[in-house]
């Protein structure tokens, strides 16, 4: 135990200034140098263990490593990566005491992220892991006006494509405020003078006619069997105040491309998500410790005992610093020497409760529907079909037959048996696309907040300055300190944080 080394560390830079020069340093390069210069300056290197192998924890440990520590990494689960999973021939995953064992074909590209799925070119911190360990990333789709929704309330109307919502919705909204505006109602807000440039403005924006009324546009397709030879003849237009009665705007449904973080283009790792956290984990396997749940952490001197078992046997170490990276709920179980005020915050943190189904299917999207990578949403439970962007054109596909985010009051399909979270799953599916449940097999489904260890999905409250700060030996990491809880990048930057204090 390095007690001389801790005080030191400590003494180098106030928490306040460390933050600060942390949200300064852009590059990961300037972060390095910063955490090698601290490292030379203490007496000595301190022991560090760190609770958790997600990507945030196995982060932490790869950094260290590469400053010439040799930290310790507890993980409860037999595996590395906590919510990155990917499922794939023969893997097996538990919830509360249900098994399920993954039937798909052995094949590269079948494959089911379970957790993440999805990653913004602005995640520059995630792009820059996959960049130094080779992780091949390929482009997905995430948006695609192919796709279908369908709502009850147009039930009678079967499944419309998401195209012809948008293409109404802008030109429903076009035709109204040209209109008011052509009859001298712009209320002052646009002078006399600039009215014509508004109305053409507006006229392309909704694709109206040249008496400013929004009859349909080919944006919002044809009608079907429509021949490059004849004229195609749009699709009636969707009234603006049906769209209005429809709840198409909730959890994504028309405008998941405009947030910043899901904005094309979007990435995904070739053959899985875990090809990340494998990468990472192939770094640092020697200093992890798989299937050694943390039971207790406790404060010794300026130190921490870190209680956990291993083989069934309860052992304890002692080290000069403790990174926490697992759930904040969690934590707070076993942290029975945090402060109180950290008990408080991390145990203030509300999770969501996230589900996801999927299947192995040919790929009928593709040969029936013409829908090429993307989502499709309902407005039941199953909340989305988000169809496979790679491997186009071959045979079979892993579809993604329900995303529920779990994220509103009520929701309660996560917390449904996986037997019936299928089911609904073929159910609801079938509303979008007759003949689903014949044509869709080897269900599986990972509910997280049914999952041991994780107990949801990602939290949904702010985070707390209060746990960005070190509490005596202990640190925390985990995306729920960051302002993109729900986001690898999120996790990795406050892994970051983390070592800015150590
Ligand atoms: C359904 C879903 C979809 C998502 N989609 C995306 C996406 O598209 N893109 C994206 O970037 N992010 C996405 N995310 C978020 C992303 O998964 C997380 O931000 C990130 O993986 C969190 O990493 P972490 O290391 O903070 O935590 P975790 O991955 O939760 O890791 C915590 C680790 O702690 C371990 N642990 C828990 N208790 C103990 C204990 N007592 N002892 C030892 N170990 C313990 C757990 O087993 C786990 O391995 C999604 C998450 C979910 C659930």
């Amino acid at each position: 135990m390095a007690a001389g080394a801790t005080a030191a560390f400590g003494s180098l830079l106030s928490a306040q200034s460390l933050a600060q020069a942390e949200s300064r340093r852009h590059s990961l390069t300037e972060l390095r140098s910063h955490w090698r210069s601290r490292l030379r300056r203490a007496p000595a290197a301190p022991s560090v263990a760190i609770i958790g192998a997600g990507i945030a924890g196995l982060v932490a440990a790869y950094e260290l490593r590469r400053q010439g520590l040799q930290p310790i990494v507890f993980e409860a689960t037999g595996r590395p990566g906590g919510r990155i999973e990917t499922l794939r021939a023969d893997s097996w995953i538990q919830e509360q005491g249900e098994s399920q064992y993954c039937r798909f074909q052995r094949d590269r590209d079948l494959y089911f992220n379970s957790g993440p799925a999805r990653i913004s070119q602005g995640h520059s911190r995630v792009l820059h892991y996959c960049r130094e360990l080779s992780v091949e990333l390929e482009l997905i789709i995430n948006e695609n006006k192919a796709g279908y929704f369908r709502v009850a309330a147009l039930a009678q109307r079967g499944p419309l494509r998401l195209r012809q919502f948008q293409a109404s919705l802008r030109g429903g909204i076009a035709e109204l405020l040209a209109k008011n505006l052509a009859a001298g109602s712009s209320q002052g807000v646009i002078p006399p003078a600039e009215i014509p440039g508004v109305l053409a403005l507006l006229a392309q924006f909704g694709d109206l006619g040249s008496d400013l009324r929004f009859t349909g546009s080919s944006r919002g397709g044809v009608s079907e069997g429509s021949d490059p030879m004849h004229p195609a003849t749009p699709l009636s237009p969707l009234e603006l105040r049906e769209l209005a009665r429809m709840d198409f705007f909730s959890q994504y449904k028309l405008h998941l491309g405009e947030y910043l973080d899901q904005q094309a283009s979007m990435m995904q790792p070739r053959h899985g998500m875990d090809h990340i956290s494998q990468a990472l984990y192939q770094q640092v396997a020697d200093r992890v410790l798989l299937n050694c749940p943390v039971t207790a952490l406790e404060r010794r001197g300026t130190g921490a005992l870190v209680r956990f078992t291993r083989n069934g046997q309860a052992a304890a170490m002692p080290f000069d610093r403790v990174i926490v990276a697992t759930s904040p709920l969690l934590a707070s179980r076993w942290g029975r020497d945090f402060s109180p005020g950290v008990r408080t915050a991390l145990l203030s943190h509300q999770m969501s409760r996230p589900a996801k189904v999927a299947f192995q299917s040919e790929r009928f999207w593709e040969t029936r529907d013409g829908i090429y990578g993307g989502v499709s949403y309902t407005d039941e439970d199953i909340t989305m079909l988000w169809y496979p962007s790679h491997a186009v054109g071959s045979a079979q596909g892993i579809l993604v037959g329900a995303y529920h985010v779990g994220a509103f009051p009520g929701d309660r399909f996560g917390d449904l048996p996986a037997a019936e979270r299928i089911r609904l799953a073929q159910e609801q599916g079938e509303k979008i696309h007759p003949g689903y449940r014949r044509m869709v097999s080897a269900g599986i489904s990972r509910s997280w907040s049914r999952a041991a260890y994780f107990e949801g999905g990602w939290s949904m409250s702010e985070p707390s300055s209060l746990l960005q700060q070190p509490d005596g030996p202990f640190l925390f990491a985990g995306d729920y300190l960051s302002h993109m809880s729900g986001w690898m990048e999120g996790a990795i930057a406050s892994a970051h944080g983390a070592l800015s204090q150590l």
